[in-house]
């Protein structure tokens, strides 16, 4: 990696990175939950950010916060760049953080520089990436692509808000969720931390994201019986548990055969196992299983969920357990990237002598959102050992800026080609 005379200052964005880190619970850090005073307070903290660097500030009906600097050509469009300032429960410092700040810095940048852009720039701040008390992720930019369903509003956390209700009480207006809609950007840029460990594993500085994976979730509960384990045979079980486990097998079988298969990134995961009554003397009755799967593929991840639904069914029959339950809990598309803006990223980091690679998101992001309503694009930054979620989370100041800095090349570019917003 070279550093010499980044566009951006990369300093200025580390210190602004570890000021708004600061706002965490403090006995867990790092904790700035959506809805909460705290995220509040970070937003406060960075709408200040936003005016002192001489930008616009406003809050859309989807409680999205915005920072803009207007262009010279109003029929132009805008160019957004951004992420979310909310965190897991004891997560980390750069998850969402690094964009938002990373957005800032660029405009920092082009005003320090005395560029004005054609488009306007607007650095985002999207309400709620992560997924809340109220069972919803990506609440912002869900909004702007118009795809908030008036029921997830009466999702209700377990303290028995709505969701609508804890929008409306930190800014956003549910009544009017059309009007943050938009049809005037023209380019979305985020950066990320990678949360996996390809680009550290490989050396390489950044990542530029070819499609954000489409999710697919089912819930397959199978039904025994619970009998004594000490006194029931071998050959008259009715055990759940067995089903379960053969399940599990199948699904790392079928998804390390699809990730083989050249379609893009395939993963598959049994993330919930539970067996009842879960006791050292019963044979387990019932088994209740989540499988989530993630492809760049939709057509692979159909296929996937019809096996599944074929196999289950053959593993309960076989294992002399009912299939008493089939459920796709979620099905979402994958979202392309923008091929322009990968192009105008690639040459950015070309030219500013990073070495940078393709490859697949298989975890969700704002931009997924985006993608459905504008040309929309990701880059990511190695982060140690790919962790995330968890205090450790670490990307070195380097490593962000060199992202920072690919992104500002590819503005600058963006606005030198494009007129007007398709
Ligand atoms: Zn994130």
């Amino acid at each position: 990696m070279t550093r010499a005379n980044l566009p951006v200052d990369g300093a200025r964005l580390w210190a602004d990175l570890m000021e708004l880190a600061a706002i965490t619970e403090p006995g867990r850090p790092y904790t700035r939950r959506s809805f909460t005073p705290l995220f509040l307070e970070g937003r406060d903290w960075l709408a200040g950010r936003f005016r002192a660097a001489g930008l616009a500030v406003r809050m859309d009906t989807g409680g999205n916060l915005f920072g803009r600097l207007e262009g010279s050509d109003p029929e132009a469009g805008t160019i957004l760049i951004g992420s979310h300032s909310d965190t897991v429960p004891s997560g980390g410092r750069f998850d969402g953080t690094a964009g938002v700040l990373t957005a800032l810095e660029i405009v920092r940048s082009l005003r320090g520089s005395g560029i004005r852009l054609r488009h306007a720039v607007e650095v985002v701040d999207f309400l709620a990436e992560e997924p809340s008390e109220y069972g919803l992720s990506c609440i912002g930019s869900r909004v702007m692509a118009g795809l908030m369903k008036p029921e997830m509003l009466d999702y209700r956390e377990p303290g028995g808000e709505r969701l609508g209700d804890a929008m409306n009480r930190v800014g956003a207006d549910t009544a009017r969720l059309a009007e943050a809609m938009r049809s005037d950007v023209a380019a979305f840029f985020e950066l990320h931390i990678e949360q996996g460990i390809v680009l550290e594993g490989q050396g390489i500085d950044l990542g530029i994201v070819t499609a954000i994976a489409g999710i697919a979730r089912a819930e397959i509960r199978f039904a025994g019986r619970a009998d004594h384990a000490g006194s029931t045979p071998m050959h008259l079980r009715r055990d759940a548990s067995l089903a379960a486990a053969r399940l599990v097998l199948l699904v790392n079988e079928e998804a390390k055969r699809n990730a083989a298969a050249s379609r893009g990134h395939f993963v598959a995961t049994v993330g919930v196992l539970e067996q009842h009554p879960n006791a050292a003397n019963v044979i387990p009755g019932d088994a209740r299983l989540v499988v989530d799967i993630r492809a760049e593929d939709h057509a692979l991840a159909q296929d996937f969920l019809a096996m599944l639904e074929a196999g289950s069914r053959a593993i309960a029959e076989d294992s002399m357990v009912a299939r008493s339950g089939w459920t796709v809990l979620s099905n979402t598309t994958p979202a392309a990237c923008d091929a322009a803006l990968r192009g105008l990223l690639a040459e950015g980091a070309r030219r500013l002598g990073f070495s940078y690679l393709d490859l697949a998101s298989g975890a969700g992001h704002d931009a997924a959102f985006v993608a459905r309503f504008a040309p929309s694009s990701m880059i990511f930054v190695p982060c140690r050992e790919g962790r995330s979620h968890c205090p450790e989370e670490w990307a070195e100041p380097d490593a962000i800026a060199a992202g920072a800095a690919a992104i500002y090349e590819a503005v600058l570019r963006f606005d030198a080609e494009h007129r007007k917003p398709s």
